[in-house]
């Protein structure tokens, strides 16, 4: 039997696949603007080539006009433009590229600068247009075609008049209907706003004719109303620059401007990869944490761009939890724009990314435990917590990436100390690293517990943080030590002569400890001679895992 095609109901499909893809109408723009950028991008590497092309960047730009009164909204470029036979074969068949076909053909090796690549992004325009009419004038070519279409019910191509090379799309905008208001999409401040969000850094210019005022000439009490032609976008996005010119300054307002935070960044870390993966990124470590950090309200992530145009505010495959407080940006020239959150999800050039991110991250704020202290002291202020939920979350899995960014008060040096400087000077005879919890660092200098530690001259750790226990039980031994708090039963320092003489003080006092023990009944467990206190009379201690302090929270 002849094979047969599938039949596919073409209407039904292209809603399909357009509402999977995006979750926003806004999006339609980008869509269409990358496309236009990617015409003139193709001009672009054609005239590196071509000599009898020159590329005058004054001549190329992209154009947004909104008309009220006819309810359209256009799109013009001065790019490469389509023929008759790519119209029908771009626009006519759904997921076929050009651009993907265009990069191929010409070999262009960095060509990863055009967007385009799947196929699907111009339908996205069929969200809030009922009709979409294409007249293009392609390169090199004496005529011009007009390709109109109302969805997925099938297009027209004929002839049309434009002088200019290069597209003009021209959308016939929906009704508003009860539930979307596609009126927005007339209105020049809305449009610059979606043009600021996601086509800010198209290297081509986006321009609108902006309505002003100034007074009159003649009369300067009265005002009057004019026109003027506008760039939108800013073009060229910090993160492309080079980082040798760019002062500390300019990553302070990247930050303010893109409102990562009310506060001045303790740290901007700047990535540019060009390997087997490509990305930039900036990243930013906040000094102050966030009002709502703590709060299920707070989201993680990064924002994603791919090649410059924003695909997601707020990316969190990008962070691990641990790393949450961390903002910022990854541009990669190797994502797709039109990609669902699903897909993005599972795609393995994010995944690299996020994993190179996460390392950086990490040795950044190693080093800036080591080379600046003070800073650093002022990060684990903020962010310290979060960290050692890091280390106690998912049963540990992450303690050896964390550990080492962790500080505790110490008994000795009265400040905040890293676990390596705590064991890089324990003395030979000293076994454990020794930690006593409390609410705070006063209360737990008067803890009789802490005594014994403390006169055998041996370093304290000082946990005044709910989590900080857990933490340390999570870590169990850093570079083969044990940690042990000082109210656990047994220390690991008694000398012998101690043991006996409690032995004996516990035989010789037995029915007092024994009254004792009936007195406070279901209070304790045991009464027992203590080997550990000096001036203290009598302490708590603890025998097992759960101390005191983990038993109250
Ligand atoms: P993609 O951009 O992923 O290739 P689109 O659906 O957005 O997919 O566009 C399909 C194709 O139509 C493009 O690859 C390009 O060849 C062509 N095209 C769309 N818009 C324009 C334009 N303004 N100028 C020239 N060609 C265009
Ligand atoms: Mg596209």
């Amino acid at each position: 039997m002849a094979k047969k095609q599938f039949k596919a109901e073409s209407k039904r499909l292209l809603e399909l696949m357009i509402n999977s893809i995006y979750s926003q109408q806004e999006v339609f723009l980008r869509e269409l603007i990358s496309n236009a950028s990617d015409a003139i991008d193709k001009i672009y590497y054609k005239a590196l080539t071509d000599d009898s092309l020159r590329f005058d960047q004054d001549q190329y730009y992209i154009k947004v006009i909104p008309d009220k009164e006819t309810r359209t909204l256009k799109i013009i470029d001065t790019g490469i433009g389509m023929t008759k036979e790519e119209l029908e074969s771009n626009l006519g068949t759904i997921a076929r590229s050009g651009s993907f076909t265009f990069k191929n053909e010409n070999e262009i090796k960095d060509g990863h600068d055009i967007i385009g690549q799947f196929g699907v992004g111009f339908y996205a325009a069929f969200m809030v247009a009922d009709v979409v009419t294409v007249i293009s004038k392609a390169l090199g070519s004496d005529e011009a075609y007009r390709w109109e279409s109302k969805g997925a019910d099938g297009y027209t191509i004929k002839p049309a008049d434009k002088t200019e090379v290069g597209t003009e799309i021209t959308l016939k905008i929906k009704e508003n209907t009860e539930d979307e208001s596609y009126d927005q999409f007339l209105e020049t401040y809305r449009l610059k706003e979606i043009i600021k969000k996601y086509s800010d850094f198209i290297r081509y210019p986006i321009k609108m004719d902006i309505t002003k005022r100034r007074p009159k000439e003649d009369n300067k009490d009265e005002y009057e109303e004019y026109m003027e032609e506008e760039i939108i976008n800013s073009m060229v996005p910090i993160w492309r620059k080079n980082k040798s010119e760019l002062k500390d300054e300019d990553y302070e307002n990247f930050y303010k401007e893109k409102h990562y935070g009310f506060d001045k960044p303790l740290k901007h870390i700047h990535i540019s990869v060009d390997g087997t993966i490509r990305y930039n990124a900036i990243l930013f470590i906040p000094e102050k944490l966030p009002f709502d950090y703590y709060s299920k309200e707070y989201e993680k992530g990064l924002e994603l761009y791919s090649n410059g145009v924003l695909i997601m505010s707020k990316c969190p495959d990008l962070l691990p939890d641990y790393f949450s407080f961390v903002k910022g940006m990854v541009d990669s020239e190797d994502l797709s724009l039109n990609i669902s959150r699903e897909m993005l999800q599972h795609d393995q050039q994010l995944k690299l990314i996020a994993k190179n991110i996460y390392k950086k991250i990490k040795n950044e704020l190693q080093s800036l435990l080591k080379n600046d202290r003070e800073k650093y002291e002022a990060f684990f202020k903020s962010f310290g917590r979060q960290l050692k939920f890091g280390v106690y979350n998912d049963f540990g899995v992450n303690k050896e990436t964390l550990q080492d960014l962790l500080l505790f008060y110490s008994s000795k040096e009265k400040k905040l100390v890293a676990l390596e400087e705590y064991v890089s000077r324990m003395p030979e005879d000293q076994k454990f690293i020794y930690y006593a919890s409390g609410e705070s660092i006063e209360r737990i200098e008067k803890l009789p517990q802490t005594e014994l530690v403390a006169e055998k001259g041996y370093e304290i750790l000082y946990l005044t943080e709910d989590i900080d226990e857990f933490a340390i039980k999570m870590i169990m031994t850093y570079k083969d030590k044990e940690f042990k708090s000082v109210s656990s039963g047994d220390l690991g320092i008694d000398s012998d002569e101690q043991e006996t003489k409690a032995d004996t003080e516990q035989n010789e006092n037995k029915d007092l400890f024994h009254y004792m023990k009936k007195v406070l009944a279901d209070k304790v467990k045991d009464v027992r001679v203590s080997k550990r206190l000096r001036t203290h009379p009598v302490c708590l201690s603890t025998d097992g895992e759960v101390t005191i302090e983990m038993e109250k929270i």
